[in-house]
């Protein structure tokens, strides 16, 4: 395929997702477009149904404010402000929160710029909203009893842009050095793609086909000297460990970009030979022993994909909150508009500050779909 016809179907594609996207906004126009219907339907799902009362007097005869975003007591003349304490405290834009919602409940697969283009709003305010509402996801993530936890060093594919926790001058992936503690802090262990690389260049992981990166040329010096190291008698982690003078923690992410990128394979989860030439072109993380590594490389390689297609790159930072997001758009049993809301219901208020402050663990938190 030329680069020239490849670049036609990916507009075609966007073309296809953007009209797609335009008429679930229709479609959510339809069932809620009642100026006070986004705000209705956020208290509906949040419990407080029809019996909302009076945070003065008790009283249950409430007269709306034209924003309809707060009632007035027709006894005390106090007003309640219907989202006060509540995940929804002081949002201005209901109609923005319940369709990102809405979307998320339907399994779509959307960005913040989609968000951005669809609603009229700004880009930061789209993304405010989806972190937020992920937060939630993330944090309900962490009580269903199928979590597993894996070393971020596994997502560095996805790993594209700066946040505020990226080392000036630095790849946006030595987030994750900083992380791990390396030492000496170096560029060497950094995945070889221009952080500024357009979508369409970065070589897109699939199963079943040689990737963009097989030329030991692009591999760093981390890589090169594993790959050095290894040959067909199977060797452990701790020797590796021992030979290359790093942590199993720091090893990992390189093993796995060389096992994704089809240079070694694993035999078990912690040892691994020099990948057979004939092998190159099949997905090597699935070939791992273990139904749990099987689970993660899939899980690792679907994430990867999804992230890509979707959001191009991610920061590190967030990196446990796309983790969420991709679980949402995968596990269409547990995540409805309904129980999306509930989730928030059950939530404490995030702030915009708590978003700042996020920062993903060494140890990230996914479920396996
Ligand atoms: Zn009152």
């Amino acid at each position: 395929m030329t680069s020239m016809s490849n670049a036609k179907s990916k507009k075609e594609e966007a073309d296809l997702k953007m009209a797609h996207l335009d008429l679930r906004l229709q479609e959510f126009d339809s069932i809620y477009g009642k100026p006070r219907a986004y705000l209705d339907e956020l208290r509906r799902y949040m419990g407080f149904g029809e019996g909302f009362k009076c945070k003065t007097c008790g009283c249950a005869d409430l007269e709306n404010t034209s924003s309809g975003r707060a009632g007035i007591c027709r006894l005390c003349k106090d007003q309640t402000w219907y989202t006060a304490g509540t995940f929804f405290h002081r949002i201005r834009k209901p109609r923005a929160w319940l369709f990102t919602i809405w979307l998320m409940g339907m399994g779509e697969r959307f960005n913040a710029c989609d968000l951005k283009r669809l609603l009229s709003i700004a880009h930061s305010t789209a993304q405010t909203i989806i972190k937020k509402v992920l937060t939630v996801i993330a944090e309900d993530m962490q009580q269903d009893s199928r979590v597993i936890e894996a070393s971020s060093g596994h997502f560095l594919a996805a790993i594209y842009k700066r946040s505020r926790k990226t080392p000036a001058d630095e790849h946006p992936t030595a987030e994750q050095d900083e992380m791990e503690d390396f030492t000496p802090p170096t560029n060497s262990t950094q995945i070889q793609v221009p952080p500024s690389a357009p979508a369409t260049c970065l070589p897109m992981l699939s199963l079943g086909s040689p990737t963009g990166m097989t030329d030991s040329a692009e591999l760093s010096e981390a890589e090169k000297e594993i790959v050095s190291l290894l040959s067909n008698t199977p060797m452990h982690i701790d020797e590796l460990c021992k030979r290359t003078r790093k942590s199993p923690q720091s090893l990992s992410a390189a093993l796995m970009i060389l096992e994704l990128n089809g240079f070694i394979e694993s035999i078990t989860s912690d040892t691994f030979v020099l990948a057979s030439g004939a092998k190159r072109n099949i997905s090597p993380v699935l070939l791992a022993c273990g139904k749990d590594l099987d689970l993660l490389g899939a899980s690792v390689v679907g994430f990867i994909e999804y992230v890509r297609s979707e959001f191009r790159g991610i920061s590190r930072k967030y990196l446990e909150l796309y983790l969420a997001s991709y679980w949402c758009f995968l596990d269409r049993k547990r995540w409805s508009t309904k129980s999306i809301l509930k989730a928030c219901d059950r939530f404490r208020n995030v702030t915009y500050e708590d978003i700042l402050a996020f920062v993903s663990p060494p140890m990230v938190s996914l479920i396996p779909v």
